[in-house]
């Protein structure tokens, strides 16, 4: 499918860009006329000096004594013994925030990061205002039901029981998948609570080579042995966990007698949106369990941090396409969706609003599909001797990993959901979508350029650049490339590539599109003994809601440096 649909072009339709227009400017501008908040005169000034899309490394020379302030900011060692009168603006403070990264630039298409819609912050700043501690009901009172109405919601979105499932806004999307390795690991193993890991059950650990680095931080973190104690799914040529390596995998565990507390999987992975399957998964989980008498089966927890707001368009009217997002986009967005219809079968998933939500930092939410799983967490009671026992037992409060809990994420993501609703929310999607898009038809038709992973149609494009002197097939280069081989010629040439590349992405720098270099963008076969390799490449995200096809043209112009 991959090369007969790249073929056909992209096009955005006047009705289409007239509604992104739309959102633009009532949604991202950050104008006063609309959102008062941006009228207070430092924030006035910082949204001044981001919306000069400056190149990061000019930025500081053409803030108004920008070095000079910085100097300032590197010298301040102490805090001040007096008071600042109120009212007077902090130049440094004004500074900090002005010259932080500029998300608002269109060039800005680093990673999975965005900038936040303006409703959101505008929800975020009343939350910080109010203050709530979600930690407990005596410290949050109304804020506890907004975080209930926004797990509700998400909880109908992708078709759980919103009367059974449960769900707590915590620290980042590491936290969350923190939170699914944590809820099987209690529910197979309850003893662990009080002996750990280590108290003689064995168990294995089951995740996939796609998944992000959060995996490997969490499970060390809990304690469990990297090596010996995880398996790492093979993935397929499209970054998806190898459902066959997982099925041999798992009968293996179950042979014998051995414990899998939690099989992790991802929907959109960060570098190259691999979408995993989830009901095969589930589906397989329940026969093994059967066929070896396993009672607790795997806890099944979804990293969904970059993909989850693929649910807002599970009901979207794909035939009367109403939004008139261009076909191409359409037919893939359709494929994507297709699979998080099957997000309802993960015992639990990972929501990041600070990513492709439009909310500002953290605001992380781990949906949880039976409030059982959040049960088995639970510590004893009298460990929480400050807190009113009666109330305890209504609450997550015995269950969660962190002790206070901010609510400006909370307040943020129940406010960008109300005000972009799902219509806004669709449009900013296809937008970085159509941009996605537009970006990998342009490089297949470009020489010396190879588009990573192709029938992946996310907001994530990862390519290779080869010496278009040298290369005249980038796409049977790449396969060569994945041939992994003992043969030194095989290293070499694989070598100079990476060299060719990495010199250009250097030499480039940031203009156009700020894009990335990553060592992991796709990865070699694996050899008769299951090795293999990881090759690198570089990358654009295109979660950006200001980016237009005008940007990638003046990327692709000096693309090869
Ligand atoms: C970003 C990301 C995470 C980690 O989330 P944080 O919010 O940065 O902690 C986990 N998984 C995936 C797939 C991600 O892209």
């Amino acid at each position: 499918m991959s090369s007969s649909v790249l073929a056909t072009a992209v096009s955005v339709s006047p009705v289409f860009r007239q509604q992104l227009e739309e959102v633009r400017a009532r949604y991202f501008s950050r104008n006063p006329d609309l959102w008062p908040v941006f009228r207070d005169p430092a924030m006035a000034r910082i949204i001044d000096v981001r919306k000069s899309h400056t190149p990061p490394a000019e930025r500081l020379g053409i803030y108004p004594d920008g070095p000079a302030l910085l100097g300032q900011l590197r010298a301040e060692d102490h805090v001040p013994d007096e008071s600042l009168a109120p009212g007077a603006l902090h130049e440094r403070l004004v500074f900090a925030a002005a010259l932080s990264k500029a998300w608002e630039d269109p060039c800005s298409v680093e990673n999975v990061v965005t900038m936040p819609c303006d409703p959101a912050i505008h929800g975020a700043m009343i939350g910080a205002l109010a203050n709530p501690n979600l930690v407990y009901r005596e410290y949050s009172e109304m804020a506890e039901e907004l975080e209930r109405t926004v797990v509700r919601q998400i909880a109908n979105l992708v078709g759980y029981d919103p009367e059974e499932a449960t769900g707590i806004f915590t620290q980042g999307g590491t936290f969350c998948n923190l939170y699914g390795y944590l809820f099987g690991i209690r529910k197979t193993m309850p003893e662990s609570l009080h002996l750990g890991l280590e108290y003689g059950q064995d168990y294995r650990m089951i995740n996939s080579q796609g998944g992000h680095y959060s995996n490997t931080t969490n499970l060390s973190l809990l304690g469990v042995n990297l090596a010996k104690k995880t398996i790492r799914i093979q993935v397929t040529d499209d970054h998806d966990i190898d459902l066959e390596d997982l099925e041999s995998q798992l009968t293996a565990c179950f042979r014998l007698g051995c414990v899998v507390p939690t099989i992790m999987l991802t929907m959109g992975t960060t570098d190259t949106f691999g979408v995993d399957r989830v009901k095969p998964v589930h589906d397989l989980s329940q026969r093994l369990c059967k066929r070896f008498g396993v009672t607790t089966p795997p806890h099944i927890h979804v990293d969904a941090a970059v993909g989850w707001p693929l649910i807002f368009f599970l009901d979207y009217d794909f035939d009367a396409n109403p939004l008139e997002i261009d076909g191409l986009t359409l037919e893939g967005l359709r494929a994507n969706v297709d699979r998080f219809r099957e997000l309802r079968y993960a015992d639990s998933f990972t929501v990041d609003f600070q990513k492709w939500g439009y909310v500002p930092y953290t605001s992380s939410l781990v949906m949880v599909k039976h409030r059982d799983s959040m049960k088995a967490l639970e510590h004893d009671p009298e460990n929480f001797s400050y807190f009113e026992k009666d109330i305890q037992g209504q609450t997550h409060l015995q269950s969660t990993i962190e002790c206070s809990r901010g609510a400006a994420g909370l307040f943020g993501a129940y406010s960008a959901m109300q005000y972009l609703g799902k219509r806004g929310y669709r449009i900013m999607i296809a937008n970085g979508l159509q941009n996605a898009n537009y970006l990998r038809q342009r490089l297949s038709e470009t020489k010396g350029a190879c588009v990573i992973a192709p029938k992946n149609h996310g907001p994530s494009v990862a390519f290779r650049l080869y010496d278009p002197a040298r290369v005249k097939d980038p796409v049977a280069e790449l396969a060569r490339d994945k041939e992994l081989s003992a043969d030194p010629a095989w290293r070499r040439r694989i070598q100079q590539h990476n060299a060719y590349h990495r010199e250009v992405f250097l030499r480039r720098g940031k203009r156009g599109l700020y894009t990335n270099w990553v060592q992991f963008a796709t990865h070699t076969n694996y050899d008769e003994t299951d090795k293999w390799e990881p090759i690198p490449g570089e990358k654009a995200v295109f979660f950006n809601p200001l980016t237009d096809p005008c940007h990638i043209d003046a990327f692709l112009a000096r693309l090869h440096g």
